[in-house]
């Protein structure tokens, strides 16, 4: 037996956070061999679980609690690691390194791993404790909205990004009628090109959801009965009537913890790039985690999506097993809504260049982003396999013209091959 082997033996990690980037770095630890206690903290009562279903299948009644479950309970006893679920995390002691739990009790971690994901971004505005305004980010919250989403009710969405507009989209199928409110000029502004969001708003549209872009909301009035919301306000006057309110105006990382701690917080717990924070022994993963530079896009960013929660998990299960950390690769998402399945790979901020592979009239396309001649990130609607190439192409920061992207007779692979001939 080696040594670092019996040192391991006596080593605890914690991980405070029972979503998928803890699962998924309690399991890899032990896959990568770490020979110590491991211990997951989760705050919810479930076992660690997917998000991305609450605002698509699981919401539209299609996928039952179960298929929710990100690993069987099986995973967690094959590896040995303790779950101890519906258990907060209160504070970190880092000299003594030990946890504070809720509870009262306290727990000793040598390594420690903060997977604590984020919150709801709250509106703050007069009447936004009214009852029916409702948030979406975990199991309950679709609990508390699922009695709500019954025909001919008039629901009104604050925020036309993904989550709104994934809600949108099963609302409008059960027959309600829905109103989507959104700031900025266009839906997904943040992250999309504007020919790709008037080819959201026009599929909404065309589904009966009625899009309001440019609206900023000031406020919420009661209802006749004084208690639950009975309309939106809008500054430029406007007033919509809402038997309830669904507010996706994007998450608040839960840094509060590390914060307390004295680690480094900026816009999320700043890690380095193996996601270890300003204190050796403590990492950060997931949505609470922000990168000082991410190890592929080479600059800061913070990302909200399973991909990089688990990519995360695996550099963090790896290095503290002693195991080279695996390279960074581009981020990429997904959404679903109504039949368009829409997958992204890359940032598109800053591009110069854009190439549509399609018709955005259609309901297949791919948009292109290109910066300085290279591919920067891709769009893709309805195109899995080209999505895969896509992906590629931005990996391999491909040098492509533009009109070759957007010629569909041109196959991207030959596109691959000759940038890398190229290169
Ligand atoms: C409705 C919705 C749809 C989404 N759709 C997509 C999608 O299509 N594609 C995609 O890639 N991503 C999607 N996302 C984002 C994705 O789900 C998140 O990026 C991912 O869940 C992040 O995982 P995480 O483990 O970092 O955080 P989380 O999933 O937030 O898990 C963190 C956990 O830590 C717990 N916790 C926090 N503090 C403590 C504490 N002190 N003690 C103990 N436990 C604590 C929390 O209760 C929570 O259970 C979606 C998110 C939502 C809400």
């Amino acid at each position: 037996m080696s040594q670092a082997t019996d040192i391991d033996a006596g080593s605890t990690v914690a991980i405070i956070g029972g979503g998928q980037a803890g699962a998924e770095a309690a399991t890899l630890l032990r896959q990568n061999g770490h020979k110590g206690r491991i211990i997951l903290f989760g705050e919810e009562k479930h076992l660690p679980y997917m998000r991305p279903p609450l605002s698509k299948a699981y919401l539209a009644g299609e996928i039952g609690a179960d298929a929710l479950i990100y690993k069987a309970p099986v995973a967690y006893e094959k590896a040995g690691v303790e779950l101890r679920l519906g258990e907060r995390v209160a504070g970190i002691d880092r000299e003594a390194r030990r946890l504070r739990l809720e509870s009262g009790e306290s727990v000793a971690y040598d390594k420690l791993v903060i997977a604590a994901g984020g919150r709801a971004r709250e509106l703050s505005v007069p009447g936004a404790k009214l009852r029916n305004i409702f948030y979406l980010r975990t199991i309950a919250d679709v609990e508390l909205l699922q009695p709500q989403l019954q025909p001919g009710r008039r629901l009104v969405i604050v925020g036309g990004g993904y989550v709104g507009l994934e809600f949108a989209a099963v609302a409008i199928k059960r027959g309600l009628r829905v109103t989507v409110l959104e700031g900025a000029p266009r839906v997904l502004a943040r992250v999309t090109a504007p020919e790709v969001s008037a080819f959201y708003e026009r599929f909404h549209r065309a589904a009966g959801v009625e899009i309001r872009t440019g609206v900023a909301v000031s406020g919420f009035t009661p209802g006749p009965d004084g208690e639950n919301v009975g309309a939106v306000q809008c500054g430029d006057g406007l007033s919509v009537a809402a038997d309830f309110v669904l507010v996706g105006i994007g998450l608040v990382p839960n840094t509060e913890l590390a914060e307390e701690a004295g680690l480094v917080i900026d816009g999320g717990i700043l890690v380095d790039d193996v996601s270890r924070t300003s204190d050796p022994d403590i990492f950060a993963i997931g949505d609470c985690a922000v990168h000082a530079r991410h190890g592929f896009l080479q600059r800061k960013m913070r990302l909200e999506s399973v991909p990089n929660a688990l990519e995360q998990a695996r550099t963090v299960a790896a290095v503290i097993a002693g195991k080279p950390a695996p390279a960074a690769t581009a981020p990429w998402f997904w959404s679903d809504q109504y039949d368009l399945k829409l997958q992204m790979a890359g940032i598109s901020e800053g591009y110069d260049e854009l190439a549509i592979r399609g018709s955005t009239e259609g309901s297949s396309f791919i948009a292109f982003y290109l910066k300085d001649g290279r591919v920067i990130a891709a769009d893709a609607i309805n195109r899995p396999a080209e999505f895969m190439a896509s992906k590629r192409l931005i990996a391999d920061r491909a040098k492509v013209s533009a009109k070759d992207l957007a010629d569909d007779s041109v196959p991207l692979k030959s596109l691959i091959a000759a940038a890398a001939a190229a290169a």
